[in-house]
């Protein structure tokens, strides 16, 4: 077990957790989001961050500082934190980004180690090959052999106090994203970044980003904190939460402010194109994008940073709190509305429905059906492997609420609820039975029941089962099995009670 990462709570992959950082004496709540803060140009002190914005930990880069004239003798005698006047914790980068950007850089992966240890640095960075998406297999794997090099001598590596991450690259090759997290995790590194993956995000491949997080999740230990790196636009944040990154940092704030351009939890907005401030933040409540347009670029630049920062920190508040009510889900669900790539990507975490299903706590306060996706959602499939489980009668009516029924000849009366299927009266007020549902429901919910019918079905060959429904789509009444009778609304005679008095 690694003693740094606690959890605390779960929904879907997303948890609650603290990161335990010896070296600060500090322990950071997860989700956590790292303003990325650029030495040589604060757009937003590190203190305001701190005392502002609720921020408990920051990320710098090492290899700025250690290639920085007028920095670099300063900060090893003042330290980190002195310098920047930080209070929290500082994680630090280690040039890998740069290495990707400019294809070289003049510091071996011990020294940078060594200087980031000097510095003061909370959670060192050895220096990996961030490989970009889509490239060959071979590069890849070569690329791979070399990071799995550089974090084995981190490892021997004498890191004192200081954490040390393990940055799990291997491009858009999913076996390798899972083999070099596999490896990443064997070793005695402290956090788990997954790298290169900012190409798939500028490009709006949010499913990519999907797979390669589920990949890289399959080689990792519940007990590994997981850093997306460079996922630092707050639309991304609840999708990605829920997938089971803990840490977050975000240049984002700081580079859309450079050119204008404003955040939202449903994406970007320049602020020359917009009338009104959609956000209740310091900075919107007392200007207007008027006023703003008119403030000097550096005070723009300055104002724009903050709301941005202000929307990226009031998300993780609101998916922290999501994953406490076990609402996680849900956020992602509004989130995935506000693009087809969001939904591309909420569409494939839902894929990996088992792989939820395993983490997803098994009872919540309510299952609110939304959109046609929340059929997919961990709970469904539960509920359909559960009718294997429950004892059966020899014959057994299952019939949709408020409809009246002849339930003579029946041993149990269960509901038929979509997108559940059966519902025993025993589970009928509890979770996910007891779902919110809109009264005009699609077609994706009574499908869904419809195989939970053909589930039960095909767990109990030996029982008799007669479906009474309410008009199901012909879609969805076409995927009952043969074996059972289905009827709609049958009109009741003198023997026939209707179903909610007989229970
Ligand atoms: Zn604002």
């Amino acid at each position: 077990m690694r003693d740094v990462f606690e959890i605390r709570g779960q929904d879907a992959a997303g948890r609650l957790g603290t990161l335990s950082v010896p070296r600060a004496g500090l322990a950071v709540e997860t989700p956590a989001l790292l303003p990325v803060v650029n030495p040589h140009l604060q757009t937003v002190a590190p203190r305001r961050l701190a005392d502002e914005f609720g921020a408990e930990i920051l990320i710098t880069n090492s290899y700025i500082l250690h290639g920085s004239d007028d920095l670099r003798e300063e900060v090893i005698e003042r330290g980190l934190h002195d310098l920047l006047e930080f209070p929290g914790a500082i994680m630090t980068d280690s040039g890998s980004f740069q290495l990707a950007e400019y294809g070289e850089i003049d510091v071996t992966s011990e020294e940078i180690l060594a200087f980031q240890r000097e510095i003061g640095s909370d959670i060192g960075t050895p220096v990996d090959i961030p490989t970009a998406p889509d490239v060959d297999r071979e590069r890849a794997e070569e690329e791979l052999r070399t990071t799995q090099e550089r974090l084995e001598r981190a490892e021997c590596f004498d890191a004192g106090e200081m954490l040390v991450s393990a940055p799990i690259q291997g491009s858009t090759q999913l076996d390798l994203r899972t083999e070099a997290a596999r490896h990443a995790y064997g070793t005695d590194l402290d956090v788990f970044p997954v790298g290169a993956v900012v190409p798939l995000m500028n490009a709006y491949r949010f499913d990519d980003v999907v797979e390669v997080v589920a990949a890289a999740k399959r080689g990792l230990g519940a007990d590994a904190p997981v850093h997306l790196f460079g996922a630092g636009h707050p639309m991304l944040f609840a999708l990605a939460v829920a997938c089971g990154c803990d840490l977050f940092d975000s240049a984002a704030y700081a580079l859309y402010a450079r050119d204008g351009r404003y955040l939202t939890v449903r994406g970007t907005r320049h602020l020359d194109e917009l009338d009104e401030f959609p956000c209740a933040c310091p900075v919107c409540t007392e200007h207007t994008p008027r006023s703003l347009r008119s403030e000097l670029n550096r005070e723009r630049e300055r104002l724009l940073a903050e709301h941005n920062l202000h929307v990226s920190f009031a998300e993780f508040r609101r998916i922290k709190a999501a994953i406490r009510s076990g609402k996680l889900l849900e956020l992602v669900e509004t989130r995935a509305r506000a693009h087809p790539a969001m939904l591309d990507g909420y569409r494939a975490l839902l894929e990996h429905a088992e792989w939820l299903e395993a983490s997803d706590p098994a009872s919540k306060d309510a299952f609110f059906y939304v959109s046609g996706e929340s059929v997919l959602r961990p709970e469904v499939g539960r509920h359909h492997d559960r009718l294997a489980r429950l004892s059966v009668p020899d014959r057994l009516l299952v019939v949709s609420e408020g409809v009246p029924a002849n339930t003579e000849g029946a041993d149990e009366v269960w509901s038929l609820r979509p997108p559940f299927g059966p519902v025993p009266p025993a589970l009928s007020e509890t979770y996910p039975c007891n779902a919110e549902l809109p009264s005009r429901l699609d077609v994706y919910a009574y499908e869904a029941a419809a195989d939970g019918v053909a589930a039960l079905a095909m767990a109990h060959p030996e029982t008799e089962i007669r479906v009474v429904h309410d008009g199901w789509p012909a879609s969805s009444l076409s995927r009952l099995p043969e074996c059972v009778e289905r009827r709609e609304e049958e009109s009741t005679d003198s023997s026939a009670t209707a179903v909610e008095e007989s229970q």
